[in-house]
């Protein structure tokens, strides 16, 4: 904590208004320019603009199926062709999925040495297919498959999906490598995030609703360690009052880009 507060003097923040600015990508463009180290939180919002719709949302699908009925893991362990049923209509929304210019703005930071990494609670994909290489996925990959029993893993292309549920050969049951309710958030990626976010002094929450514990605790972690709060969003969050230094509201997509693009003009 003291050395939070440390931080935030060295880089004279500390004696920037303690409540939420609206700011816009000029804004956003000028943090990242001044930031040491930043680091981004992702969420289901960042994906809509690809299309898979939030879980809670009006077209997502906790509006069908009742999380504890089929994204518990007992659940999963008890009646695994039930769970099957929700995880084969995720699966088809994931496989028709492309990135879109949010996912590919976060790569293109990366790349310019801007943007440390990413902590992403989504399961999808696609920070890594539009080129993003130091993702933390905190609630795992959907693309991914793990057997219960010998813990062997199967990429999503190995998998014969006309007979669910999955089966190993060692006779174990075949999970997708993602976090249900009641599991645990892997250790080497919660010890990886919580790393990240100690040591950025700018953290880009985007497109959560920061709802969902342990992930909603990062930004709160960042600001003990004298991180500048930004958030990304439709609408405000419980993140926003509390925490946030600048937010910048509307689809992440159009923001990204545009910080992008102002980037990279003044750097050339
Ligand atoms: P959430 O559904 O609770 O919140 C989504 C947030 O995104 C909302 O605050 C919404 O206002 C905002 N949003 C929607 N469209 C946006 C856009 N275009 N630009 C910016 N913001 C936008 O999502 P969450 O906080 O990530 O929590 C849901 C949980 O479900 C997570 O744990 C996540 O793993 C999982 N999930 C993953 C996916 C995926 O992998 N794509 C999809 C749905 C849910």
């Amino acid at each position: 904590m003291a050395f939070g507060c440390a931080k935030r003097q060295q880089r004279g923040l500390a004696e920037q208004t303690p409540t939420m600015q609206h700011a816009d990508p000029a804004v956003l463009a000028g943090l990242l320019r001044g930031a040491q180290v930043t680091a981004a939180l992702t969420g289901a919002g960042i994906s809509v603009e690809s299309g898979i719709p939030s879980f809670r949302g009006a077209h997502g699908l906790w509006q069908r199926y009742n999380p504890m009925e089929y994204a518990h893991i007992q659940a999963f362990l008890d009646n695994p062709a039930k769970v099957w049923v929700m995880l084969r209509e995720l699966d088809d929304l994931l496989s028709q999925a492309r990135p879109n210019p949010a996912h590919y703005a976060l790569a293109e930071l990366e790349r310019m040495g801007k943007l440390k990494g990413i902590i992403t609670q989504n399961v999808d994909n696609l920070h890594q297919a539009a080129g993003s290489r130091n993702v933390i996925e905190f609630h795992g990959n959907a693309r991914r498959f793990v057997c219960l029993r010998c813990r062997r893993a199967f990429d999503h292309a190995a998998l014969d999906f006309s007979h669910v549920p999955l089966y190993c050969s060692c006779g174990g049951l075949i999970k997708p490598d993602i976090v249900f309710f009641g599991e645990e958030i892997p250790p080497a990626a919660n010890r990886a995030a919580f790393d990240l976010a100690e040591a950025c002094d700018l953290m880009l929450v985007i497109g959560t609703s920061a709802a969902v514990m342990p992930a909603n605790f990062l930004p709160k972690a960042a600001k003990n360690h004298g991180a500048v709060i930004v958030e990304i969003n439709l609408e405000p969050t419980e993140l926003t009052r509390r925490f946030t230094d600048y937010f910048l509201e509307g689809p992440a997509s159009g923001i990204l880009s545009e910080t992008v693009t102002l980037l990279t003009r003044k750097a050339g």
